[in-house]
Order: structure tokens, then C-alpha cells, then sequence
């Protein structure tokens, strides 16, 4: 079953929620770009309690191996054997987890425009899933009260994860969020072309054959497009008090 979910009553709900210490529990976040996600899954894991797991940024860093290391983007085996190689762990002291690969930071060349055009083709690549998808598991093995966020997690790699969400919104808007984050880095593209690369995206995750992007069975899904960013936390808050309260035995609300 999925549910569908607005703002409506109980949204701005601020108390402080903290899901209790002996509790491991996983959070999936699941959905396109620009949807907030990121964000969002950072903030819930703040408020919570918990760790926060960006995956984006683990196939980002296989796409910026690539291009760095002129590997050919059709020899699989050896992009696949230079992403293991370089070890990509998570710095848990920085806030967000900082990514490096070989030892060395990545978080700002993983966002940087060539690496976006080229991140989903790589990301459609099923040995190299495999791969990240192990490392997932082994981080949240390490990392049992965890928030993570991605297009697969609620699907492929946490399927019994304790709460699964699916954030969504209009393409447009999505755009717009987007140029907002780039012009903070000082990149400017124009909006249509934004869109568009975000459709293209989209289009790619959503038809692959491993761990495509989609909606994971008893998900609850969020459209975002017109709630802001406090007021999407406040609502996931909300449903992972509902069901951890349901979980631990009381009443959670
Ligand atoms: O979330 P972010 O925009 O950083 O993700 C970059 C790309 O990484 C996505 O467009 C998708 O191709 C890939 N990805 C994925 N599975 C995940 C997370 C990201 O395929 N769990």
C-alpha cells in the first residue's frame, strides 16, 4: 500500500522527537531530483537523532572517478575495480558526512556540472550497484539508526526498512529548486535547460533494469511542490513518530 500525504493538520508539529537510543531504526528516502530529499533527510536526521546516508554522493563519486581517471564509460570491469579500489568511506565527524575516495575529500567535485550529465549513466551500471549497494549495507550495519536517502534504498537495499518515504514533486518546481542550489555555488544554467537535464535524469534512473527509481511498496509519498522545507520535515517527523511510537508500544503521537 502507499499512502499519498499532504500538509494538512499536525505539520508543524516542533516537539522534540528522539527516536529512543536502544532503537535501531532505518529511514528510507526515496525520488528524483530537486525533490528536497537531500535536505530534507539531512534536517529528519538531525531532529531524530540519527545518522544521515547521502548514496547520491557514492555514485557521483564513481562518475567523477571516471571522468578524472579517463576511464572509458564502456569498460565496466575496470571502472568497477577503480571504485572498489579507492575505497569510498563516509567522514562521520564532518556534518553532512563528508565522502572521499582514496582518502581524499570529493564533496566538491561530486557536484559539479560534468559529473551531474554523467552521474546516471553510470549509476545504471548493475555491478557497480552491487557494489554500493553491499557498502550501504555494511554502513548501516555500522550505522544502525541511520536516514538515508537515495532512489533505491526503500526498493532494493532496506526493503524492511522501519519507515520508507517517497518524496515527489512538479518537474518545474524541481527545476527551480535546483537553480536556486547552483547559483549558492556560483553555477548558472538556464532553467529550461535545467528542466530538462532533470527529465533526462529522471527518464534514465526510472527505466533502468537494476534498482531503477520508484515509488517502494509501503511508502508513504510526499508530493513537495508546494510545502517548504521545515514543512516537509515536520510531516515525515510526524509519520516516524506515528510509527516508531506504534513500534516501541506507545502511543507515538
Ligand atoms: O541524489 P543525487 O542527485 O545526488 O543522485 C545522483 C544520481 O545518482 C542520481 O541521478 C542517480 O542516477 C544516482 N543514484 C542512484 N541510486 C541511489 C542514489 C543516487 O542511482 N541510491
Amino acid at each position: 500500500m502507499t499512502a499519498t500525504d499532504t500538509p494538512t493538520a499536525g505539520a508543524t508539529t516542533r516537539t522534540a522527537f528522539r527516536v529512543p537510543t536502544h532503537l535501531p531504526v532505518i529511514i528510507t528516502i526515496d525520488g528524483p531530483a530537486g525533490t528536497g530529499k537531500s535536505t530534507v533527510a539531512r534536517l529528519l536526521a538531525h531532529r531524530l537523532g540519527l545518522d544521515f546516508l547521502d548514496t547520491g554522493a557514492m555514485y557521483r563519486c564513481a562518475a567523477a572517478i571516471m571522468i578524472d581517471r579517463g576511464i572509458d564509460p564502456e569498460d565496466v570491469g575496470e571502472l568497477v575495480s577503480t571504485v572498489i579500489g579507492a575505497d569510498l568511506h563516509f567522514d562521520w565527524q564532518t556534518d553532512p558526512p563528508m565522502i572521499l575516495a582514496w582518502d581524499a575529500p570529493m564533496d566538491h567535485r561530486i557536484r559539479q556540472p560534468d559529473v551531474t550529465a554523467a552521474v546516471s549513466k553510470v549509476a545504471a551500471i548493475g555491478e557497480l550497484r552491487n557494489h554500493m549497494v553491499r557498502k550501504q549495507r555494511v554502513i548501516a550495519a555500522q550505522h544502525p539508526r541511520l536516514v538515508t536517502e537515495g532512489r533505491d534504498q526503500g526498493s532494493v537495499v532496506f526493503p524492511d526498512a522501519e519507515v520508507k518515504f517517497y518524496l515527489d514533486a512538479d518537474p518545474g518546481i524541481r527545476a527551480q529548486r535546483r537553480d536556486e542550489q547552483l547559483r549558492e555555488g556560483g553555477v548558472e544554467i538556464d532553467l529550461e535547460t535545467l528542466k530538462q537535464q532533470i527529465l533526462e535524469r529522471d527518464r534514465l534512473d526510472s527505466t533502468r533494469a537494476d534498482g531503477p527509481l520508484i515509488c517502494p511498496d509501503n511508502a508513504i509519498r510526499v508530493d513537495t511542490s508546494s510545502i517548504d522545507l521545515d514543512g516537509v520535515v515536520d510531516l515525515l517527523e510526524k509519520h516516524v513518530r506515528q510509527r516508531i511510537g506504534a513500534l516501541v508500544g506507545g502511543s507515538g503521537g
